[in-house]
């Protein structure tokens, strides 16, 4: 079974990889340097021996037969033959018979039908390495034959050396080879594990991070290390999770915010409930008083809950309804027709400076409505009597400009960076009497992005302010 852990598995690659190209190289390597090192000293011996055939001619002397009483001279001649050569030197006659051998341990006139002294025979030259019965040892032979002037052979010489020292030679070889292999095996190791640490060890840190942070640990991050790729995942991650804090963050606050909201009119209400439980039965007036106040309360409730599921709405993208090729003219027309009397009530006057005709842009109507009627009635809210409202609009060369543009009480420069965030006032007090929550800014936001746009607000304190929104036409 593979090894499960990544680190292992790389190492194991590299070093099977390693082994198995490395190793062949200094298999194949050595073979052929051992057959080099062996057909080198066949070579040798095979050019010793024809030399020594041809110094042995005189003292071998005439008529076909080695002469056995040549004596001395070729018993020493012989003799330093094979000293010169460290082996031994064999003295064969033409029916292969042995005649004379530097070696002590070989006997005389034993046939010698070897394949060297065979070949040597019918001319031509093979050496043959064998096991030798008399030194029993392994041995490399050569033959050469002895011929006279007119090419008459006169018997062989047969020149054996044991092939121990060869192999011995070819030992040193491999054992180099396998020194040099074993060290680029260690390197490789050293090498490969260091890597393979390099990706390891940031993904197992990326893991450990993760079940931390799926712990409960939003804290938790990753330090980015290792090659390029995961060290960008190191990044991607972390920004991940920052991410992921913020909005379970934001959740929270939220939620705390929206709960905040609910109780305040929820104890108003318990408050004069109890108010007309106790004393409101014998006194009509302040039975209206109280019914009056409640409705109010109520009314606040029902906003808070609309705004709330109209921003969850805009906010998942699931649930937003479809988008249609929309003719803004239209709905802002409606907007300042169906607003006006509420404007005009509040002292305002309301007057919509909207082309005949726009560009279409693609968006939702219904979302459309709630932006508009969102920011008009803040401009009513926030606006003293004797005000003018206006809802302008006019296409730019990819756009549509909106502005809803009011003369009231405006928004001090320290607040304005904040009005679009969720549950922010810039005056709690003030807004609580009016109604809002603070919802309907970022609700307006979320509608503007939802369809592609964007939106910013200018105001000068006690001049007015215009929130002024761009559209992409579509
Ligand atoms: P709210 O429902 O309380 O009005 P919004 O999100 O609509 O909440 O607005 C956030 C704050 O921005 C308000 O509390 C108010 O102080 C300020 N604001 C919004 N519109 C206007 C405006 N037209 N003129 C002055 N202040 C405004």
């Amino acid at each position: 079974m593979p090894p499960r852990s990544l680190q292992a598995r790389l190492l194991l690659t590299f070093v099977t990889l390693m082994v198995l190209g490395l190793g062949g190289v200094i298999f194949l390597g050595g073979l052929r340097l051992t057959a080099q090192d062996m057909a080198r000293s066949e070579r040798d011996l095979a050019l010793q021996a024809q030399i020594i055939a041809n110094a042995l001619r005189e003292p071998v002397g005439f008529g076909g037969e080695i002469e056995h009483s040549g004596g001395r001279s070729l018993d020493t001649l012989i003799n330093s033959y094979a000293q010169g050569i460290a082996g031994r030197v064999t003295l064969v006659d033409t029916h292969l018979n042995v005649e004379f051998s530097s070696d002590k341990t070989v006997p005389i006139h034993v046939t010698e039908s070897h394949a060297e002294l065979i070949a040597a025979r019918d001319g031509s030259s093979q050496p043959a390495i064998r096991w030798d019965e008399w030194r029993k040892e392994e041995r490399l032979f050569v033959a050469a034959p002895v011929s006279d002037d007119h090419g008459q052979s006169l018997g062989f010489v047969q020149l054996s050396i044991p092939t121990a020292p060869i192999y011995a030679v070819s030992l040193q070889t491999w054992l180099s080879f396998l020194l040099i292999g074993g060290g680029v095996l260690l390197v490789t190791i050293i090498a490969s594990t260091i890597i393979a640490r390099q990706i390891a060890v940031p993904v197992q840190h990326l893991t450990t991070t993760s079940e931390q942070i799926a712990a409960g640990r939003l804290d938790e991050r990753v330090v980015p290390a290792g090659p390029n790729e995961i060290r960008r995942l190191g990044i991607a991650f972390n920004q991940m999770a920052e991410r992921v804090q913020e909005m379970i963050a934001q959740q929270r606050e939220f939620v705390d915010n929206a709960a905040h909201e609910l109780r305040s009119p929820l104890t108003s209400i318990r408050l004069r409930i109890e108010m007309l439980q106790t004393r409101g039965k014998a006194n009509a007036a302040i039975t209206e008083r109280y019914l009056n106040q409640m409705e109010h309360e109520i009314g606040y409730l029902q906003r808070l809950v609309d705004h709330l599921l109209a921003l969850a709405s805009v906010e998942s993208n699931t649930q937003t309804p479809p988008k249609a090729q929309l003719d803004v003219t239209h709905i802002l027309r409606g907007i300042a027709d169906d607003m006006r009397d509420v404007a005009e009530q509040a002292g305002l006057t309301l007057q919509a400076d909207v082309p005949m005709r726009l560009p279409t842009v693609q968006a939702n109507p219904e979302q459309m409505n709630i932006l508009f009627r969102n920011l008009v009635d803040n401009a009513i809210k926030y606006s003293p009597q004797g005000g003018t409202i206006t809802i302008a609009a006019q296409a730019l060369a990819r756009e549509i400009e909106i502005r809803v543009s009011d003369t009231g009480i405006g928004i001090p420069p320290e607040a304005l960076p904040h009005i679009f965030e969720r549950f922010y006032r810039v005056d709690p007090a003030h807004s609580r009497t009016q109604g809002g929550a603070g919802l309907g800014l970022s609700l307006v936001r979320a509608i503007v992005e939802a369809q592609g746009g964007r939106i910013e607000a200018q105001s000068q304190v006690q001049a007015g302010s215009v929130f002024i929104i761009h559209l992409p036409i579509a």
